[in-house]
């Protein structure tokens, strides 16, 4: 569970963030001072921040450059004023965002999501390895995937996937993850278009192989594994 930095110094905002990111899973510590996030942020480590940019001790851009000396997380800046979205676009900004208050929660939580998910180490499928296993290959010359001996017959995305997949076998990747390693734009599909996938890639191999152990298998809640 993604752990998040919240530094906000108006109580009734943190509490409704504190709230919508909780049900979303993610944990939050929040912080009401700059010198108070700081302090946590000695303590712990956090994958994400969301920091407002009018604090009483010190602003949010300051924060964020004490925070950085130190590691390079994502940071969501929160602001007031339209005077502060011009000092936030004269950072450096990368990966990172900013919304305008007054905001609604479900809107900071997408923005988190969608932060976090840029920043997650790119898999690259752009340039394919060959991957073999006693049961899948790889052939990154003819774009192919091979599943007990035979040429697996797979659409472009579905060969996305399982690549992607076989890239990291054992390691569960969410959908999201999914989408955005085998799909160019990730906006016009929806989770549910990579469970389609992986049931129809699922039906290929067993065309291959009838009553074969499944090996995409499902973790409930999560995501998608490869088990080879
Ligand atoms: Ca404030």
């Amino acid at each position: 569970m993604p752990h998040i930095l919240l530094v906000e110094d108006e109580p009734a905002i943190a509490d409704i963030l504190v709230y919508a990111l909780g049900t979303e899973c993610f944990v939050v510590t929040h912080a009401l001072t700059g010198e108070e996030a700081l302090a946590a942020a000695e303590r712990e480590t956090f994958d994400f921040a969301i920091l407002d940019i009018g604090l009483p001790d010190m602003t949010g851009l300051d924060v964020c450059r004490r925070l950085r000396e130190k590691s390079s997380i994502p940071v969501l800046f929160l602001t007031a004023r339209d005077g502060e979205v011009d000092r936030i676009l004269g950072l450096e900004l990368g990966g990172d965002d900013y919304v305008t208050k007054p905001f609604s929660p479900r809107e900071i939580v997408a923005r988190v999501r969608a932060i976090l998910r840029r920043s997650q180490p790119q898999i690259s499928v752009s340039q394919p390895v060959d991957v073999t296993s006693s049961v899948l290959h790889h052939d990154a010359a003819s774009m192919r995937i091979h599943c007990h001996g035979e040429w697996l017959d797979l659409t472009a995305h579905e060969y996305k996937l399982l690549l992607v997949l076989l890239g990291k076998p054992g390691r569960v990747f969410t959908r999201d993850q999914l989408l955005d390693y085998a799909w160019n734009d990730p906006g016009a599909v929806t989770d549910r278009t990579v469970d389609a996938h992986v049931k129809s890639i699922r039906a290929k191999m067993r065309l291959v192989r009838e009553g074969a152990e499944e090996l995409i298998q499902t973790r409930r809640g999560l995501g998608y594994l490869l088990s080879l």
